[in-house]
């Protein structure tokens, strides 16, 4: 990054609370102070870079793919040990495709932050594929991908293109590694209820805070990517935003969506009404 980011003052996303007074947790890192709200708990960035600046400078969607393979190379006793124990278990490796065939209903499916639309070519047809990509180029190659499903992908940071959607029937809203990176998490959330129809769903996958490698690696935990993660959910935390945006918890057990062994959490959620 040659030129200095430009960056967003947050007060805490979950419940508004200004924390600037209070000291910044170790794992936070030059000039990127994480902080743990001192009214409910959250932990997130205080100062996140602005869309733009993700958009222009950072470019995630590439630099986390030089992050992970970093990563593996640092540490690869550890993730070798992380893959074992995953067989050992017999845990299975959760997929966006059959966690909708098991829980959404029929109707149209949002994925934020599509890319090209990659697995949603794959969707049954009773799903139409439908996004919003902030990368143009992406988008461009989304758009195309899935037209010929019926579907369509909008070129725009997340919530703004939420929020230009008007179709309120969507069977299911996907925020899969996702959710981390977004500076109002709250407001996305309640968008996504917006949208979704009754009985719809919303799947979220993202790092969990409060997994035992988070608590054990902390600064070194595959989680911490300042300045991209903004916001660090444990399952509590994720639990009470996602309900205060509307939605009832439908799948999230201790042994299958967020086993502290797992560096990340699945968590289904669903619109009553
Ligand atoms: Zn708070």
């Amino acid at each position: 990054m040659s030129q200095p980011v430009k960056t967003e003052q947050r007060v805490c996303p979950n419940c508004s609370q200004n924390n600037e007074s209070s000291s910044p947790l170790p794992i936070s890192s030059g000039e990127w102070r994480v902080k743990k709200c001192s009214g409910c708990g959250f932990v997130y960035l205080e100062n996140a870079p602005k869309y733009e600046e993700l958009l222009e400078n950072i470019a995630w969607e590439k630099s986390s793919k030089v992050e992970t393979l970093r990563r593996t190379q640092e540490h690869p006793v550890q993730d070798r040990v992380s893959r074992v124990t995953r067989k050992r278990l017999k845990l299975p490796r959760k997929n966006v495709l059959d966690l909708l065939a098991r829980y959404a209903p029929d109707g149209p499916v949002i994925d934020l932050g599509c890319g090209n639309g990659g697995y949603m070519l794959q969707l049954p047809a009773r799903h139409i594929p439908c996004g919003i990509e902030i990368s143009r180029n992406l988008a461009v190659e989304g758009a195309r991908n899935l037209a010929p499903r019926g579907g369509w992908v909008l070129n725009a940071p997340a919530l703004q293109g939420l929020r230009a959607v008007q179709e309120t029937d969507f069977a299911a809203v996907v925020m899969r590694a996702y959710l981390e990176h977004e500076i109002h998490p709250f407001e996305i959330l309640r968008e996504a209820f917006r949208v979704t129809k009754k009985g719809g769903i919303l799947i979220i996958k993202v790092p969990n805070y409060g997994s035992i490698n988070a608590a054990v690696r902390r600064k070194s935990w595959c989680g911490v990517r300042l300045p991209d993660h903004v916001n660090y959910f444990t399952p509590e935390s994720l639990s009470s935003m996602v309900k205060r945006a509307g939605f009832s918890i439908d799948q999230f057990g201790l042994f299958s969506f967020r086993q502290p062994t797992s560096d990340n959490m699945w968590m289904i959620a669903r619109k009553y009404e």
